[in-house]
């Protein structure tokens, strides 16, 4: 029987762990599929307070494991499908395993939609695809990107990059955006963005060192294939949060995000339960926010724990 079991590692699980530890709470840290969470598949953070070099997202991550580690966190390499949260122990369930504790901090996170296109996966990363403008977008400092998406994400990126790239292709599969108006129209009245219309990315296409090149299209209009050359493809249609086996246990949104108690950004409305980042929060996504909501969810439980 634990005192507080961590769902996750990335930057709210780790911080969350940092803060339980120091309160003498030893929580048990799930670390589900993705050891480290979406930074680990960035190559550079260059917007986290403290390091005005930048840092590798591996080393960022693994450096707040060590330091949760320090004061006492416990990890275990295991991934959640099912929950009960209907009596004050609190039970999770693996394929193999079964946990009981007091408190559970959920900091699951959310994993970026992605197109399931050929080359997509191979040029993830430091070779041209990414999911995020603001941890990339200064790496394509005059050059050609194109943008996937048309809600606010893909407008909120392809503004992002107006910074540095000297020309965005917004590519949408529709001729309307799905954004709110006022991104809509400051998108469309920006001098370096060229919505291409109707259009569904059919593949990514390497240059020969493995290295994006452009994109193939096809024209939901016309039925015809064509190719843009740019050195980035930035998706951004939306995220998938990772709260499956919370559906029947707490409350989530549309989208599938835990929708927090009404006045808390943490609390839920289940005592004991709280949760920290991308799995519930849509708008901020960043790792510094997730990290604030990792110890605001931490201090909760640790005064709940305090309290009972
Ligand atoms: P979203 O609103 O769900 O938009 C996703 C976009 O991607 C849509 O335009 C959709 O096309 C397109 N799409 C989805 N799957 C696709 C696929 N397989 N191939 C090609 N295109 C695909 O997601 P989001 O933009 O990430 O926004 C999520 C939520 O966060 C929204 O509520 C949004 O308002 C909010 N948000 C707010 C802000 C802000 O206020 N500053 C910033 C970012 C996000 P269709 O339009 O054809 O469906």
């Amino acid at each position: 029987m634990e005192n507080v079991i961590i769902l996750g590692t990335g930057c709210a699980g780790l911080t969350a762990a940092i803060y339980c530890a120091r309160a003498n709470l030893k929580p048990l840290v799930i670390e589900g599929v993705l050891p480290g969470g979406q930074l680990t598949t960035t190559s550079e953070v260059e917007n986290y307070p403290g390091f005005p070099e930048g840092i590798d997202g591996y080393t960022i991550m693994n450096q707040m494991r060590i330091q949760a580690e320090r004061f006492g966190s416990r990890y275990i390499n295991d991934n959640i499908k099912s929950v009960d949260f209907s009596r004050s122990v609190k039970k999770l369930n693996s394929e193999n395993n079964s946990y009981k504790s007091n408190s559970i901090i959920i900091a699951t996170g959310a994993s970026p939609r992605m197109l399931g296109i050929p080359g997509e996966n191979e040029m993830f990363g430091g070779k041209g695809v990414t999911t995020c403008a603001t941890c990339d977008g200064a790496f394509y400092q005059d050059m050609e990107v194109s943008v996937v998406g048309g809600g606010d994400s893909a407008c909120e990126e392809a503004l992002f990059l107006t910074r540095f790239c000297s020309k965005i292709y917004l590519i949408h599969r529709r001729d309307e955006l799905r954004a709110s108006k006022i991104m809509v129209d400051r998108t469309l009245a920006h001098k370096k963005i060229f919505p291409i219309w109707d259009s569904q990315v059919e593949a990514v296409l390497p240059d020969n060192e493995g290295n994006v090149r452009g994109i193939q299209l096809l024209s939901k209009k016309t039925g015809k294939m064509s190719e843009v050359l740019c050195k980035g493809v930035f998706i951004a249609i939306g995220h998938i949060p990772n709260t499956k086996p919370f559906h029947n246990s707490l409350t989530l949104d549309e989208a599938g995000y835990i929708v927090p108690k009404a006045g808390s950004q943490v609390k839920t409305h289940i005592p004991g339960i709280y949760v920290a980042g991308d799995c519930s929060d849509h708008i901020y996504r960043q790792a510094i926010t997730a990290a604030g909501m990792g110890c605001q969810a931490a201090i909760e439980t640790e005064r709940w724990l305090a309290q009972q």
